[in-house]
């Protein structure tokens, strides 16, 4: 069996890829290792940003994918309990993204691609990459039969996380990797909490909290703590008593907790992403802490990169697009990965004077400051919200 591209992982790089090389007239066949509602289910960002949500808008796939969804015109920074809102939309001239949580995103990417007849195979065992850097490479995966099947292409996409088949495919002397500690642990929860009324990210001595919308009716909350905690260190009570506090906000309600994890906050990229016929996208090249909301962001933007390069390839023989896809790509992840630790670092040292020592942690409330007395501050970080 044959096809143009094999694309390796159903999140949202290889599901917007799939989509776009449909729109691109690039026939693909899109392996995933779990089920149809295992992907459905995995519950983890929410944030599309503006560069997210105007890729959708040109390849003419809004309308399907974003219907219904608010837009994020403000931010609220809560300092000591004081309330600071940043007018995200007016100080970016209108460049605001889209709550989406991401299953609704993942389940919609994929409704629009079934529905237009597309080949998705779900449960895919034992995926494994073969002659990745020869004209004529090959996936092989068992079926939910137990049966072996193999797909020649032309390109493999390497869509498949961070722990994915893909990079590990490539040499490890091909590649360049990059990794940093950011030191800080993020214990984070999803809950049956009304969302707030503007995402929030709360600066405090008892340590960071975040509160943003999954939703109409659900809450994501992010909590400091030491890196590598263990959940269950982490009782009901303690979770609410300690939001309230963070958050100045006595008036929390609290609600059924449907997930809780420690996220590592972690970074990773790999350099270059792509080995001969084989180009990596999203998670499987490169890992964001969730600070700034840019793991998925950037998934879809390396997935609308390689659609173009690869509608290039196939129908004109032009392959440019392609030479230039690692860089083009990576220059965004190190203006991103520079994104999340400037925030990260912001809005830790500005709270808890121990973590950093009292130098810093005054640099840090300098520079939050900054925010709410320079225009030209607030610019700043509003267009890196923005993305692109
Ligand atoms: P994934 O979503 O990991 O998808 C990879 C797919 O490949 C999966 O479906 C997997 O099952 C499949 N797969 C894996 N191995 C194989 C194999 N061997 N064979 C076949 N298939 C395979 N990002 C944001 O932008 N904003 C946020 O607010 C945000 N918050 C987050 C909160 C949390 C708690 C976490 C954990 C992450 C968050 N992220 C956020 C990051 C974001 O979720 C990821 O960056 C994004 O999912 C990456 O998409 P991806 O398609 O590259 O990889």
């Amino acid at each position: 069996e044959a096809t143009t591209v094999v694309v390796i992982g159903a999140g949202p790089a290889g599901l917007t890829l799939a989509n776009l090389l449909r729109l691109a007239g690039v026939g693909c066949v899109v392996l995933e290792r779990h089920s149809r509602a295992y992907v459905e289910g995995r519950q983890r960002a929410g944030v599309l940003d503006y560069h997210g949500a105007q890729i959708f808008e040109k390849w003419g796939l809004a309308g399907q994918i974003l219907a219904g969804m608010p837009g994020d015109g403000s931010l609220e920074i809560r300092v000591d309990g004081r309330s600071r809102l940043l007018d995200v939309a007016a100080l970016s001239g209108g460049r605001t993204g889209a709550l989406i949580p991401q299953q609704i995103l993942i389940g919609r990417l994929l409704a629009a691609h079934l529905e237009a007849g597309a080949d998705v195979r779900f449960a895919a065992g034992d995926v494994a990459l073969h002659d990745i850097a020869g004209p004529e490479p090959k996936v092989t995966y068992r079926d939910p039969d137990g049966v072996l099947r193999e797909i020649g292409c032309a390109y493999i996409a390497g869509c498949d996380g961070q722990h994915g088949v893909s990079r590990a495919a490539v040499p490890a002397d091909a590649l360049t990797t990059y990794t940093y500690d950011h030191g800080i642990g993020w214990f984070t929860i999803l809950a049956d909490v009304p969302p707030p009324r503007h995402p929030l990210m709360a600066i405090s001595s008892h340590g960071f909290a975040a509160h943003f919308a999954r939703g109409p009716k659900a809450s994501r909350f992010y909590l400091q703590c030491d890196p590598g905690a263990d959940p269950a260190q982490w009782s009901e009570e303690r979770v609410w008593t300690q939001l309230r506090l963070r958050l100045g906000d006595e008036e929390l309600p609290a609600g059924a907790i449907t997930d809780k994890t420690v996220v590592d906050m972690r970074s990773f990229v790999a350099d270059p992403m792509r080995h001969g016929r084989l180009f990596l996208a999203g998670d499987a090249a490169h890992i964001i802490t969730p600070m700034g909301g840019k793991g998925m962001n950037l998934a879809i933007a390396d997935a609308d990169v390689l659609a173009h390069a690869l509608r290039a390839a196939v129908h004109d023989g032009d392959e440019t697009g392609l030479a230039a896809y690692s860089t083009t790509c990576l220059d965004r992840v190190w203006n991103h990965q520079e994104y999340s630790r400037w925030l990260t670092e912001m809005t830790h040292e500005a709270g808890d004077e121990s973590l950093a020592g009292p130098f810093r942690h005054r640099l840090a409330r300098a520079r939050l400051e900054r925010l709410f007395t320079s225009e030209a501050a607030a610019r700043a970080l509003v267009d890196l919200m923005a993305g692109g």
